[in-house]
């Protein structure tokens, strides 16, 4: 979280620009907080540049919620296909399994999700009712750079994508894309919102089965309010995205300074690894994630050391996860520049003292 936005929402903790309520004590469908919601969904679609043919909802249940909500809500009874380069679209295709007659397009699995499948070797199916795919996968450190035409693919699916690592990061193009979600807990917010956008040509297929509360059109019909939304979310990740809006580097500002920042953030730890004898990253240069960057060390005997000697220096949470080992640097949208730099500075000494 940035922290002008931490300090802002302490701020208003318990008296919402003079209206005697906690954002926490408001009724949902009260004019404050309707105004909060209102300009939290303006403000996204200002800062991401949402076409008007997009609805953007406010949902609840997180990443793992939408990989059931998706199919229940897309699949119309048919065919899905799924590209697999990762834990989390690994996670999506079984779950969507339950609902749908979910297939697997392509892998990058023989490379160990190190390099993404070329688009042009997918085996999309001839009338899929969308094509998932995971933009940016946190465990693994792959990201696309450039989401895949599907229509130059020769398929007439909708394209699904779960950003839910890597949103407000970099520009989504959105011609390429049917449907995209995310939890706000990496990027934008606290826990417990879930940010769909969607087109409305996709709305009003849902299956009988599916939830009235994750059933898109409903939820779109009732501007986000047809259970009550995670309010206090929805308020903290909209100063998140007046906090991006004001962002500048140079000439630039909002996301285009956001990328560019995160450009460079990632590149000074990714140059300084690879010029390393003793850490390494073993993704394709081509499709290195510029939020979730793991790594390893040449001896794995110093990672508790090199663990704690990070803790000492205040670099928290380096740990990689449990499925890959390792080390794993994710540094998000609110990490600054000077944070990366005191990583590698620590790294510089630590493979300088065992050297
Ligand atoms: C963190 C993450 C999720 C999280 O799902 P939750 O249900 O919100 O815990 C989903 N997809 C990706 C790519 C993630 O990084």
């Amino acid at each position: 979280m940035p922290e002008a936005v931490l300090k802002r929402a302490a701020s208003d903790m318990l008296d919402w620009h003079g209206s005697g309520m906690s954002v926490m004590e408001m009724s949902h469908r009260g004019k404050e907080f309707g105004a909060i919601c209102a300009e939290a969904e303006a403000d996204f679609r200002a800062l991401m540049a949402v076409p008007e043919e997009f609805q953007v909802l406010f949902m609840q249940g997180g990443g793992l919620g939408e990989n059931a909500i998706v199919p229940l809500n897309l699949s119309q009874g048919r065919t899905v296909d799924f590209i697999v380069t990762g834990s989390w679209s690994s996670k999506s295709l079984k779950e969507a399994q339950r609902y749908c007659e979910a297939r697997l397009a392509a892998t990058n699995a023989p490379s160990d999700y190190t390099r993404m499948p070329a688009p042009s070797s997918w085996e999309l199916s001839t009338d899929a009712a969308y094509v998932h795919l995971c933009s940016n996968e946190t465990i693994h450190g792959v990201e696309f750079q450039e989401l895949p035409d599907l229509k130059a693919l020769g398929s007439r699916a909708p394209l699904v994508i779960d950003f839910s690592s890597h949103v407000a990061s970099r520009p989504v193009d959105w011609s390429k894309v049917g449907l995209a979600f995310g939890g706000a807990q990496k990027n934008l917010g606290p826990a417990g919102l879930t940010i769909v956008v969607v087109r409305n040509e996709l709305l009003g297929h849902a299956l009988d089965i599916c939830p009235s509360a994750f059933n898109y059109k409903t939820v779109a019909d009732n501007g986000s309010m047809y259970n009550t939304p995670p309010t206090w979310a929805i308020y903290v990740a909209g100063l998140t995205f007046k906090w991006l809006l004001q962002q500048t580097e140079g000439a630039l500002s909002g996301i285009a300074a956001m990328e560019h920042r995160n450009i460079a953030k990632s590149s000074l730890l990714y140059d300084f690894i690879d010029s390393s004898s003793l850490y390494s990253n073993k993704v394709a240069v081509d499709c290195r994630s510029r939020m979730n960057i793991p790594f390893f060390l040449g001896d794995e005997s110093l990672n508790d050391a090199f663990l704690a000697g990070a803790r000492e220096a205040g670099l928290l949470q380096l740990k990689g996860h449990k499925s890959v080992g390792g080390m794993r640097a994710s540094i998000y949208n609110a990490m600054p520049l000077a944070g990366v730099q005191a990583l590698v500075a620590y790294m510089r000494e630590f493979e300088r003292s065992r050297a």
